[in-house]
């Protein structure tokens, strides 16, 4: 029941219980007055009877003085006293009046009709007295007759009084019984109104509203220092103090929720930072192993709550091989064909495990009918399949906070792969940048890089290393007499030539033109055998072009090598000079550096 409507009945019931005890208040009063009235009542009956009483004895005693001395002052009194008396109805009425039952007005009246019967006496004792008979005036008066209607007419008037003491005696009675009755009724209500304001007041302020108001206060200063863990007591009365106590329960659902929505935001915030931030490392990163390094400490900060696997596809091979891993992945064979995953099948993400039912791929290691709850997605770009980026949960239950949305998988993913595309792009820009287009060769450029490795190691002075330049004899010649393609295809069967006969043995780069040069880790004695070999294989060159033959084509070469001749920087310049002499000496043949006093 709500507050008000107690507080209501409350009222209305102590307004009530005032009213009643009010009422029988005044009924307990309107007895006292009638009790009063009873004891009035009396007083004026009791006065007649005396009055009547003192009447009979007045008169009987004036009228035997009178006879027994003579003296006419007791007569005059007696006449005096008899003069005032009025009638029997005219003295019984005042007693009527004064309430006096039948009974009683029967009693007095046959009082005085016994005191008119004395009165009557008396004047004949008058009359004998008058006559001279006193003797006889004082036989009446003193007679038997006289003295017992005397005796008659006192003990009417004591009846009467008795009978008046007996009546207003149980009418005082009834009344004060009746007064204290009212009395103890207006008492008790007054007492049950005390009471039911003390209980009114107990139920409804203690136990109704300061007990929960106390326990709801000491919640609302914990929720309003933003303490959520506090949590309000349960009230279920339907009242003000349950809406308060509902209320008080909403705003703390209200700011559980809030928080639990901050704390998500500060996760997606965390993460999509983690994920920005991965982004800008990998488009720093110029190698393959910089970009597993990140992914391997970025990937498990992302997604803590998953172990998982960044599979690249291997070009010779074809197949998928673990590029690296993080926290322990056990579900997942660390290589397999593309066809052996759904996702690079179908060039989507796929969850075996989920709400429909899936088959689980063919790299997994799980049981047959188990589906285990893994995500593989395809690391793609411009629909070229690069890799793959594998998840399983972690077998050791680890990580903490709410599970990664896919959301952010699916972005770590798209961020892979494009980081890897950007690495490959990047890789053969770069080889496209270092390798001569027409020979296949590698170009000056990368000559000079190996040549600046060279000069900066300290310990490449001490290695043997021998430099061969190599100068197609009279090439200008192909060009003039067979066409510029002629020209390029001898130059490509040279190359071709310096690729084989340095295979395993050292590098061949296009120094530019119709030159070429060969770096070999080996002393200057095995390099001449190497050179002798080329130029050998050079001379067998038997091209055509468009059905022409091109005839015989002969190299010079010159040849330098460290530390017999030169440093590591002048080696180009030193097999140069020998190269010059060469072609000095007459060509197709074979020139070593004469030391470095000579070529410097
Ligand atoms: P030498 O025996 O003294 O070396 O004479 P040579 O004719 O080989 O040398 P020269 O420097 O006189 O001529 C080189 C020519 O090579 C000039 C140039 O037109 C030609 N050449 C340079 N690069 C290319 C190329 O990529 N393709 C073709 N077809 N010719 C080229
Ligand atoms: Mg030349
Ligand atoms: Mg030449």
């Amino acid at each position: 029941m709500r507050l008000a409507t107690i507080t209501n009945w409350a009222y209305g019931a102590t307004v009530l219980l005032t009213l009643v005890s009010g009422s029988t208040m005044l009924l307990a009063s309107s007895a006292h007055e009638q009790e009063r009235a009873a004891v009035a009542q009396r007083h004026v009956l009791q006065l007649a009877a005396t009055e009547l009483r003192r009447e009979l004895f007045y008169l009987t005693d004036h009228a035997r003085q009178f006879v027994m001395t003579g003296d006419p002052t007791y007569r005059i009194l007696y006449k005096h006293g008899e003069k005032a008396l009025a009638s029997l109805e005219t003295r019984a009425r005042p007693l009527a009046e004064a309430g006096a039952t039948p009974a009683e007005l029967g009693t007095v009246r046959e009082a005085i009709r016994w005191a008119d019967a004395l009165r009557d006496a008396q004047r004949a004792a008058f009359a004998a007295h008058d006559r001279g008979d006193i003797p006889a005036a004082r036989a009446i008066l003193f007679g038997a007759e006289h003295e017992r209607e005397l005796d008659r007419a006192q003990s009417l008037v004591e009846r009467f009084q008795a009978q008046l003491d007996t009546r207003t005696a149980y009418e005082i009675e009834a009344a004060t019984r009746v007064a204290r009755l009212w009395r103890a009724v207006s008492e008790v209500m007054i007492g049950i109104t005390a009471l039911l304001f003390l209980a009114v007041l107990y139920f409804i302020f203690k136990r109704r509203v300061l007990r929960p108001v106390v326990r709801l206060s000491d919640v609302v200063g914990r929720l309003a220092a933003q303490d959520f863990s506090a949590v309000p007591p349960q009230i279920d009365q339907i009242d003000e103090i349950g809406d308060m106590a509902q209320a008080i329960n909403i705003f703390r659902e209200n700011g559980l929720e809030r928080q639990r929505l901050e704390a998500e935001r500060d996760r997606d915030l965390a993460a999509r930072d983690l994920l920005a931030r991965m982004t800008r490392r990998m488009q720093g990163c110029d190698t393959l192993a910089c970009l597993l390094d990140i992914t391997r400490r970025f990937a498990p900060e992302i997604a803590p709550r998953l172990a998982g696997r960044l599979y690249l596809l291997e070009s010779d091979s074809g197949e998928l091989r673990t590029g690296c891993d993080w926290l322990a992945p056990a579900g997942s064979r660390d290589r397999f064909p593309p066809s052996a995953c759904w996702a690079l099948r179908r060039g989507q993400p796929h969850r075996p495990a989920g709400h429909a039912i899936d088959v689980p791929c063919a790299h997994l290691d799980a049981a047959p009918d188990a589906t285990p709850d893994t995500l593989c997605l395809p690391l793609t770009a411009h629909s070229e399949i690069l890799g793959l980026l594998y998840f399983e949960p972690r077998t050791d239950g680890g990580g903490e906070g709410a599970p990664a949305p896919e959301s952010y998988l699916y972005m770590l993913a798209e961020n892979i792969g494009l980081a890897l595309a950007n690495l490959r792009l990047r890789e053969r820009l770069r080889a496209l940048a270092m390798v001569d287009a027409l020979t296949g060769l590698a170009n000056r450029r990368q000559l000079e890089e190996r040549l600046e490795q060279l000069r900066s190691d300290p310990d490449a002075a001490k290695q043997p290393m021998s430099c061969l330049m190599i100068d197609v004899d009279h090439f200008k010649r192909f060009n003039d007499c067979h066409g510029h393609d002629a020209g390029d295809a001898v130059l490509r069967a040279v190359g071709e030539t310096l690729a084989d006969c340095t295979r395993g043995a050292g590098d061949a780069y296009r120094y530019g033109g119709e030159e070429f040069t060969v770096l070999l880790p080996m002393p200057v004695a095995r390099a001449m055998e190497r050179a002798a070999e080329i130029r050998r294989r050079i001379a067998a060159l038997r091209l055509s072009h468009g059905g022409v033959a091109l005839g015989s084509i002969t190299a010079s070469i010159g040849i330098a090598a460290t530390p017999d001749h030169c440093p590591p920087g002048r080696l180009i310049v030193t097999a140069d000079a020998a190269l010059l002499r060469a072609k000095e000496q007459g060509r197709d043949r074979i020139e070593v550096a004469l030391g470095r006093e000579a070529e410097g």
